[in-house]
């Protein structure tokens, strides 16, 4: 009766082997989804060089030796956009590289980007009196105050060390006329004024302008903190999700090795059980008599007793 056990045994480790697991349901999708960056417009003020076209237009700004407000400018820009950037701020400038750009097509770029504030940059200058000198923040109309004032004394702060004065805000409608968000047009130092104009060549000096700005600008609006916390926070449960699923695939993969290395023992070790079993079936000898030796015993001791 166990030999027809052997064909069970074999087809139970061959469906074992054979079988694939079910496929895992699909990865869910995020319930939520990442908030949208807080978008600031740079405009680094001037740009463009002469080309061979003398219908093209370009304007250096302030030329001081060989040092041009256009290349101070874009300088300043990136510094700023390092900084935003590392806030998950999404920069937009109205130029990235030495280019003439109109006013016009300037706001433009800023009007089409949603930008929720927007940072002039210049150097200043005073043709005829070396000695003025400070930082200046204009502004174009009064809902930009509070901006201004906000960018003006963290720059104030920011370039203490370096002796510059702090000459305030002030308002000048000429600039920005078609704007409709926080506007500041920043003039940090005077490249006119011999010790500003020198350390206007310093990259600390840069930097130092670069952060005024900067802590200016988060203390503007707590919302750009905020977006950046949220921002924070949503990529990071999404890495924990990503990894939790990773790791559910992981384990569900060692899950089926191990089903198929146990049906694979599972199936050597019955097939053995088989084997083992017909052999000896077959190879059984015949049992010898039973050899009667206790009650050859009793009677003998019984023999004894009389
Ligand atoms: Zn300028």
């Amino acid at each position: 009766m166990r030999l027809p056990r052997l064909p069970v045994g074999l087809a139970t480790g061959i469906v074992l082997l054979t079988s694939t697991p079910v496929a895992r349901a699909a990865a869910s999708e995020p319930s939520f989804v990442v908030p949208s960056p807080y978008v600031i417009a740079i405009d680094p003020g001037h740009g463009g060089s002469p080309t061979s076209d003398p219908t093209q237009l370009w304007d250096p700004g302030v030329v001081v030796g060989a040092i041009m407000e256009k290349d101070i400018t874009l300088d300043l820009a990136r510094r700023l956009r390092t900084l935003l950037q590392k806030e998950r701020v999404k920069v937009v400038l109205t130029r990235s590289g030495d280019q003439y750009v109109e006013i016009s097509e300037r706001w433009n770029r800023v009007h089409a980007s949603g930008a929720r504030l927007f940072v002039s940059l210049h150097v200043n200058a005073f043709d005829g009196d070396p000695s003025i000198n400070g930082a200046t923040i204009f502004y174009p109309k009064s809902d930009s105050l509070p901006f201004a004032q906000a960018v003006d004394a963290a720059l104030g702060q920011s370039l203490k060390p370096y002796q510059v004065a702090d000459d305030g805000v002030a308002p000048k409608p000429e600039l920005w006329v078609h704007s409709d968000i926080p506007t500041v047009t920043v003039e940090p130092a005077y490249l006119t004024n011999a010790r500003e104009a020198s350390l206007l060549e310093q990259g600390d000096f840069r930097d130092a302008i670069a952060q005024g700005v900067f802590s200016g600008i988060l203390a503007s609006d707590p919302q750009i903190e905020a977006t950046n916390q949220q921002i924070a926070r949503t990529e990071a449960t999404l890495a924990a999700q990503h990894q939790a699923e990773a790791a559910a695939a992981a384990d569900a993969q060692r899950t089926v090795t191990a089903a198929r290395w146990g049906a694979i023992v599972g199936g050597i070790v019955l097939l053995w059980l088989v084997m083992r079993f017909a052999i000896r079936r077959q190879t059984r000898l015949p049992q010898p008599p039973p050899y009667r030796r206790r009650s050859y015993r009793r009677r003998r001791s019984v023999s004894r007793r009389f």
